[in-house]
């Protein structure tokens, strides 16, 4: 409850003096841009980004706090399907990093769809975004059946992690790089864990540094 509150806050609250922020140092580039120095424009520039950062933290942070089963939301979803979704949502990084997203057959489940999209987009993107530059980024997604669970595995060949990560990459706001070097929020696996544990599964990971990684999630079969 307290996380919706703060959600709504974040969205009402937040948000607005953000727009304020950016549209007053925008007024000022296209007012006074020719007369300012170079230095001032970086500034200035500096100034947009750490704006647009923000409102990508915000805006993940509301995605997160939205997580929650309704009964009346859950459907059969096919996983196959969910796929195609995520894979069209992430087609700009995709073209960019000229990556190979694969994907042997995948089930049907009982399940929230927008929330097992969203699942999908975060560890595929993720498999993507963390590769070692000059290499193509390979992402498989595969799903074997055992008694009455369904075991998912998102396999990439990216940068790797290291074991003693292997928990903390879960948490909210926890990342291993700087914006700089891999851009994002921290707000991914939070979000990842937090879908799979709705849906009574469990999600973990496996990994070799340098050589890729293995994100594991289990849902029940229907
Ligand atoms: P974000 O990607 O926005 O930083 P996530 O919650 O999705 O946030 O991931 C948390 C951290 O876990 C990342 O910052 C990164 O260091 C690490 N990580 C996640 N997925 C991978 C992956 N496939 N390969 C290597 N590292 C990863």
């Amino acid at each position: 409850k307290e996380l919706k509150q703060f959600a709504y806050a974040a969205s009402h609250d937040m948000k607005e003096p953000l727009r304020t922020v950016i549209n007053f140092v925008q007024l000022l580039q296209k007012k006074y841009g020719e007369s300012l120095d170079d230095r001032a424009s970086q500034y200035m520039g500096f100034i947009v980004d750490g704006v647009e950062h923000m409102q990508k933290l915000i805006e993940s942070l509301l995605a997160y706090s939205r997580i929650d089963i309704k009964k009346e939301r859950l459907t059969k979803v096919s996983v196959n399907d969910a796929y195609e979704q995520a894979i069209t949502n992430l087609s700009p990084s995709i073209k960019e990093n000229k990556a190979v997203v694969t994907r042997d057959e995948l089930p049907v489940i009982d399940g929230d769809e927008m929330q097992i999209v969203l699942l999908l987009q975060n560890l595929i993107g993720n498999g993507i975004k963390y590769h070692n530059a000059g290499d193509v980024p390979h992402v498989h997604v595969s799903a074997t059946r055992e008694d009455d669970t369904w075991t998912f595995v998102v396999r990439d060949n990216g940068i790797g992690i290291e074991q003693q990560y292997f928990e903390q990459i879960f948490q909210i706001f926890q990342r291993l790089h700087s914006y700089s070097q891999y851009s994002g929020t921290g707000i991914g696996l939070a979000l990842c864990k937090r879908v799979v544990e709705q849906h009574n599964g469990k999600i973990w990971v496996e990994s070799t540094p340098g050589q890729g990684t293995n994100f594991i999630f289990t849902f029940p079969s229907c």
